[in-house]
């Protein structure tokens, strides 16, 4: 059989069992099934024959759960996921409560009318106080179906704030460097894309910093791990404190650090980039907790300047040289991609 053949079989036995099991085939169930059918994720497949076995009824819930565990990666995928079904489920909810609603107060409403119609033929003044106090009935009725309505609304309402707010911090999360509380490493690469597309449309400047901790791990060794992550946020609070509000500055791993500066040429980023060094080499740093000079240190940077339309690997490789050639000429330096010298360069000392 060949390849097409076998996806049509394949699709024909995930719409069976889709049908089989009452769940619709949206594109996560497809997935879900499409694999295990194919016999390709033998982990996934092992884990449905298991529920079945069990007697597991496999309704909408479980495979969305099979789904998340055997499709969705990160935790923010995860929750950007499982908020996403409960935010449709409330929907669903809120229309249903809705029509329900209105379809009560539609027969309240016929009622009251229909009350209206008897007071207005019947004379008897016993009858008629009696029909007013069945329609003053029916409109306390509408009235508390309104007030539980617009209760259920409210609680509704706070469900999806707690839910967004759990994605937002989902997202912050996902970008952010827990040690520094910088950006990280994707953050910085999701803001280089932005930045590259507003300079290759408009023009905008921007260049790039790549700035690396001279000799951290002699301080590492000499002082120890704590101390030294105590130090690559003080190095990230100086680096912080030099950038304006479009820039970006992140942790780019390890004691390796990138500044993104919007509407800076090469000049500009290497005079930021000069005055973070001065700062950090100026700065004398002493352990807190048991007050040990733990003396200076020095910080290297490559400066490159964004050429719009180039990859955006290539202007991280020139930075990156520029680093190089900060570090092989003698560290506490800044450098910029002009002043590279040919790659046979000496090596590192
Ligand atoms: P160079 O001047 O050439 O950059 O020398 P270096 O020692 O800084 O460079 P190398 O790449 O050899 O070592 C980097 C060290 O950074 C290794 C590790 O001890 C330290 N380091 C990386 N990440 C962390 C971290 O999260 N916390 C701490 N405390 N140290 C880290
Ligand atoms: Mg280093
Ligand atoms: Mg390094």
């Amino acid at each position: 059989m060949d390849h097409a053949s076998t996806a049509f079989d394949i699709a024909e036995r995930v719409y069976a069992t889709c049908r089989r099991l009452g769940i619709p085939p949206t594109p996560e169930n497809y997935l879900l099934w499409y694999t295990h059918c194919s016999g390709d994720h033998p982990a996934l497949s092992r884990m449905i024959r298991l529920l079945e076995e069990n007697g597991d009824p496999l309704g909408p819930e479980r495979c969305r759960e099979l789904y998340e565990r055997f499709f969705l990666r990160s935790d923010m995928e995860r929750t950007v996921a499982r908020c996403g079904a409960r935010l449709e489920q409330l929907m669903r909810e809120v229309e249903e409560q809705l029509q329900g609603a209105g379809r009560r107060n539609e027969e309240a409403c016929d009622r009251i009318a229909a009350l209206g119609g008897r007071i207005a033929r019947d004379g008897d003044p016993g009858e008629i106080c009696r029909l007013a106090g069945r329609l003053l009935g029916e409109a306390k009725r509408v009235a508390a179906e309104l007030r539980m309505l617009s209760g259920q609304m409210h609680a509704k309402a706070a469900e999806v704030a707690t839910l967004r707010s759990s994605l937002e911090q989902a997202r912050r999360e996902a970008e952010q460097d827990p040690l520094t509380g910088l950006a990280n490493r994707k953050a910085y690469e999701r803001r280089l894309r932005e930045l590259a597309r507003e300079s290759m449309e408009t023009g905008r400047l921007l260049s790039l910093v790549v700035v690396d901790i001279d000799h951290f791990k002699s301080f590492n060794d000499m002082y120890g791990h704590k101390v030294g992550d105590a130090v690559l946020r003080v190095v990230a609070e100086v680096l912080r404190r030099h950038v304006r509000q479009d820039d970006l500055v992140a942790r780019y791993g390890g004691e390796e650090f990138v500044l993104l500066l919007a509407d800076a040429g090469l000049d500009a980023a290497l005079a930021v980039a000069e005055r973070i060094r001065e700062e950090v080499g100026a700065r004398h740093l002493r352990d807190r907790r048991t007050g040990r000079d733990l003396g200076r240190l020095t910080i290297s940077a490559g400066v490159a300047e964004y050429r719009p339309g180039e990859p955006l690997e290539e202007l991280f490789r020139r930075a990156d040289a520029a680093l190089y050639e900060a570090k092989r000429t003698g560290r506490n330096r800044v450098v910029a991609e002009t002043e590279v010298s040919a790659p046979d360069a000496a090596p590192l000392p």
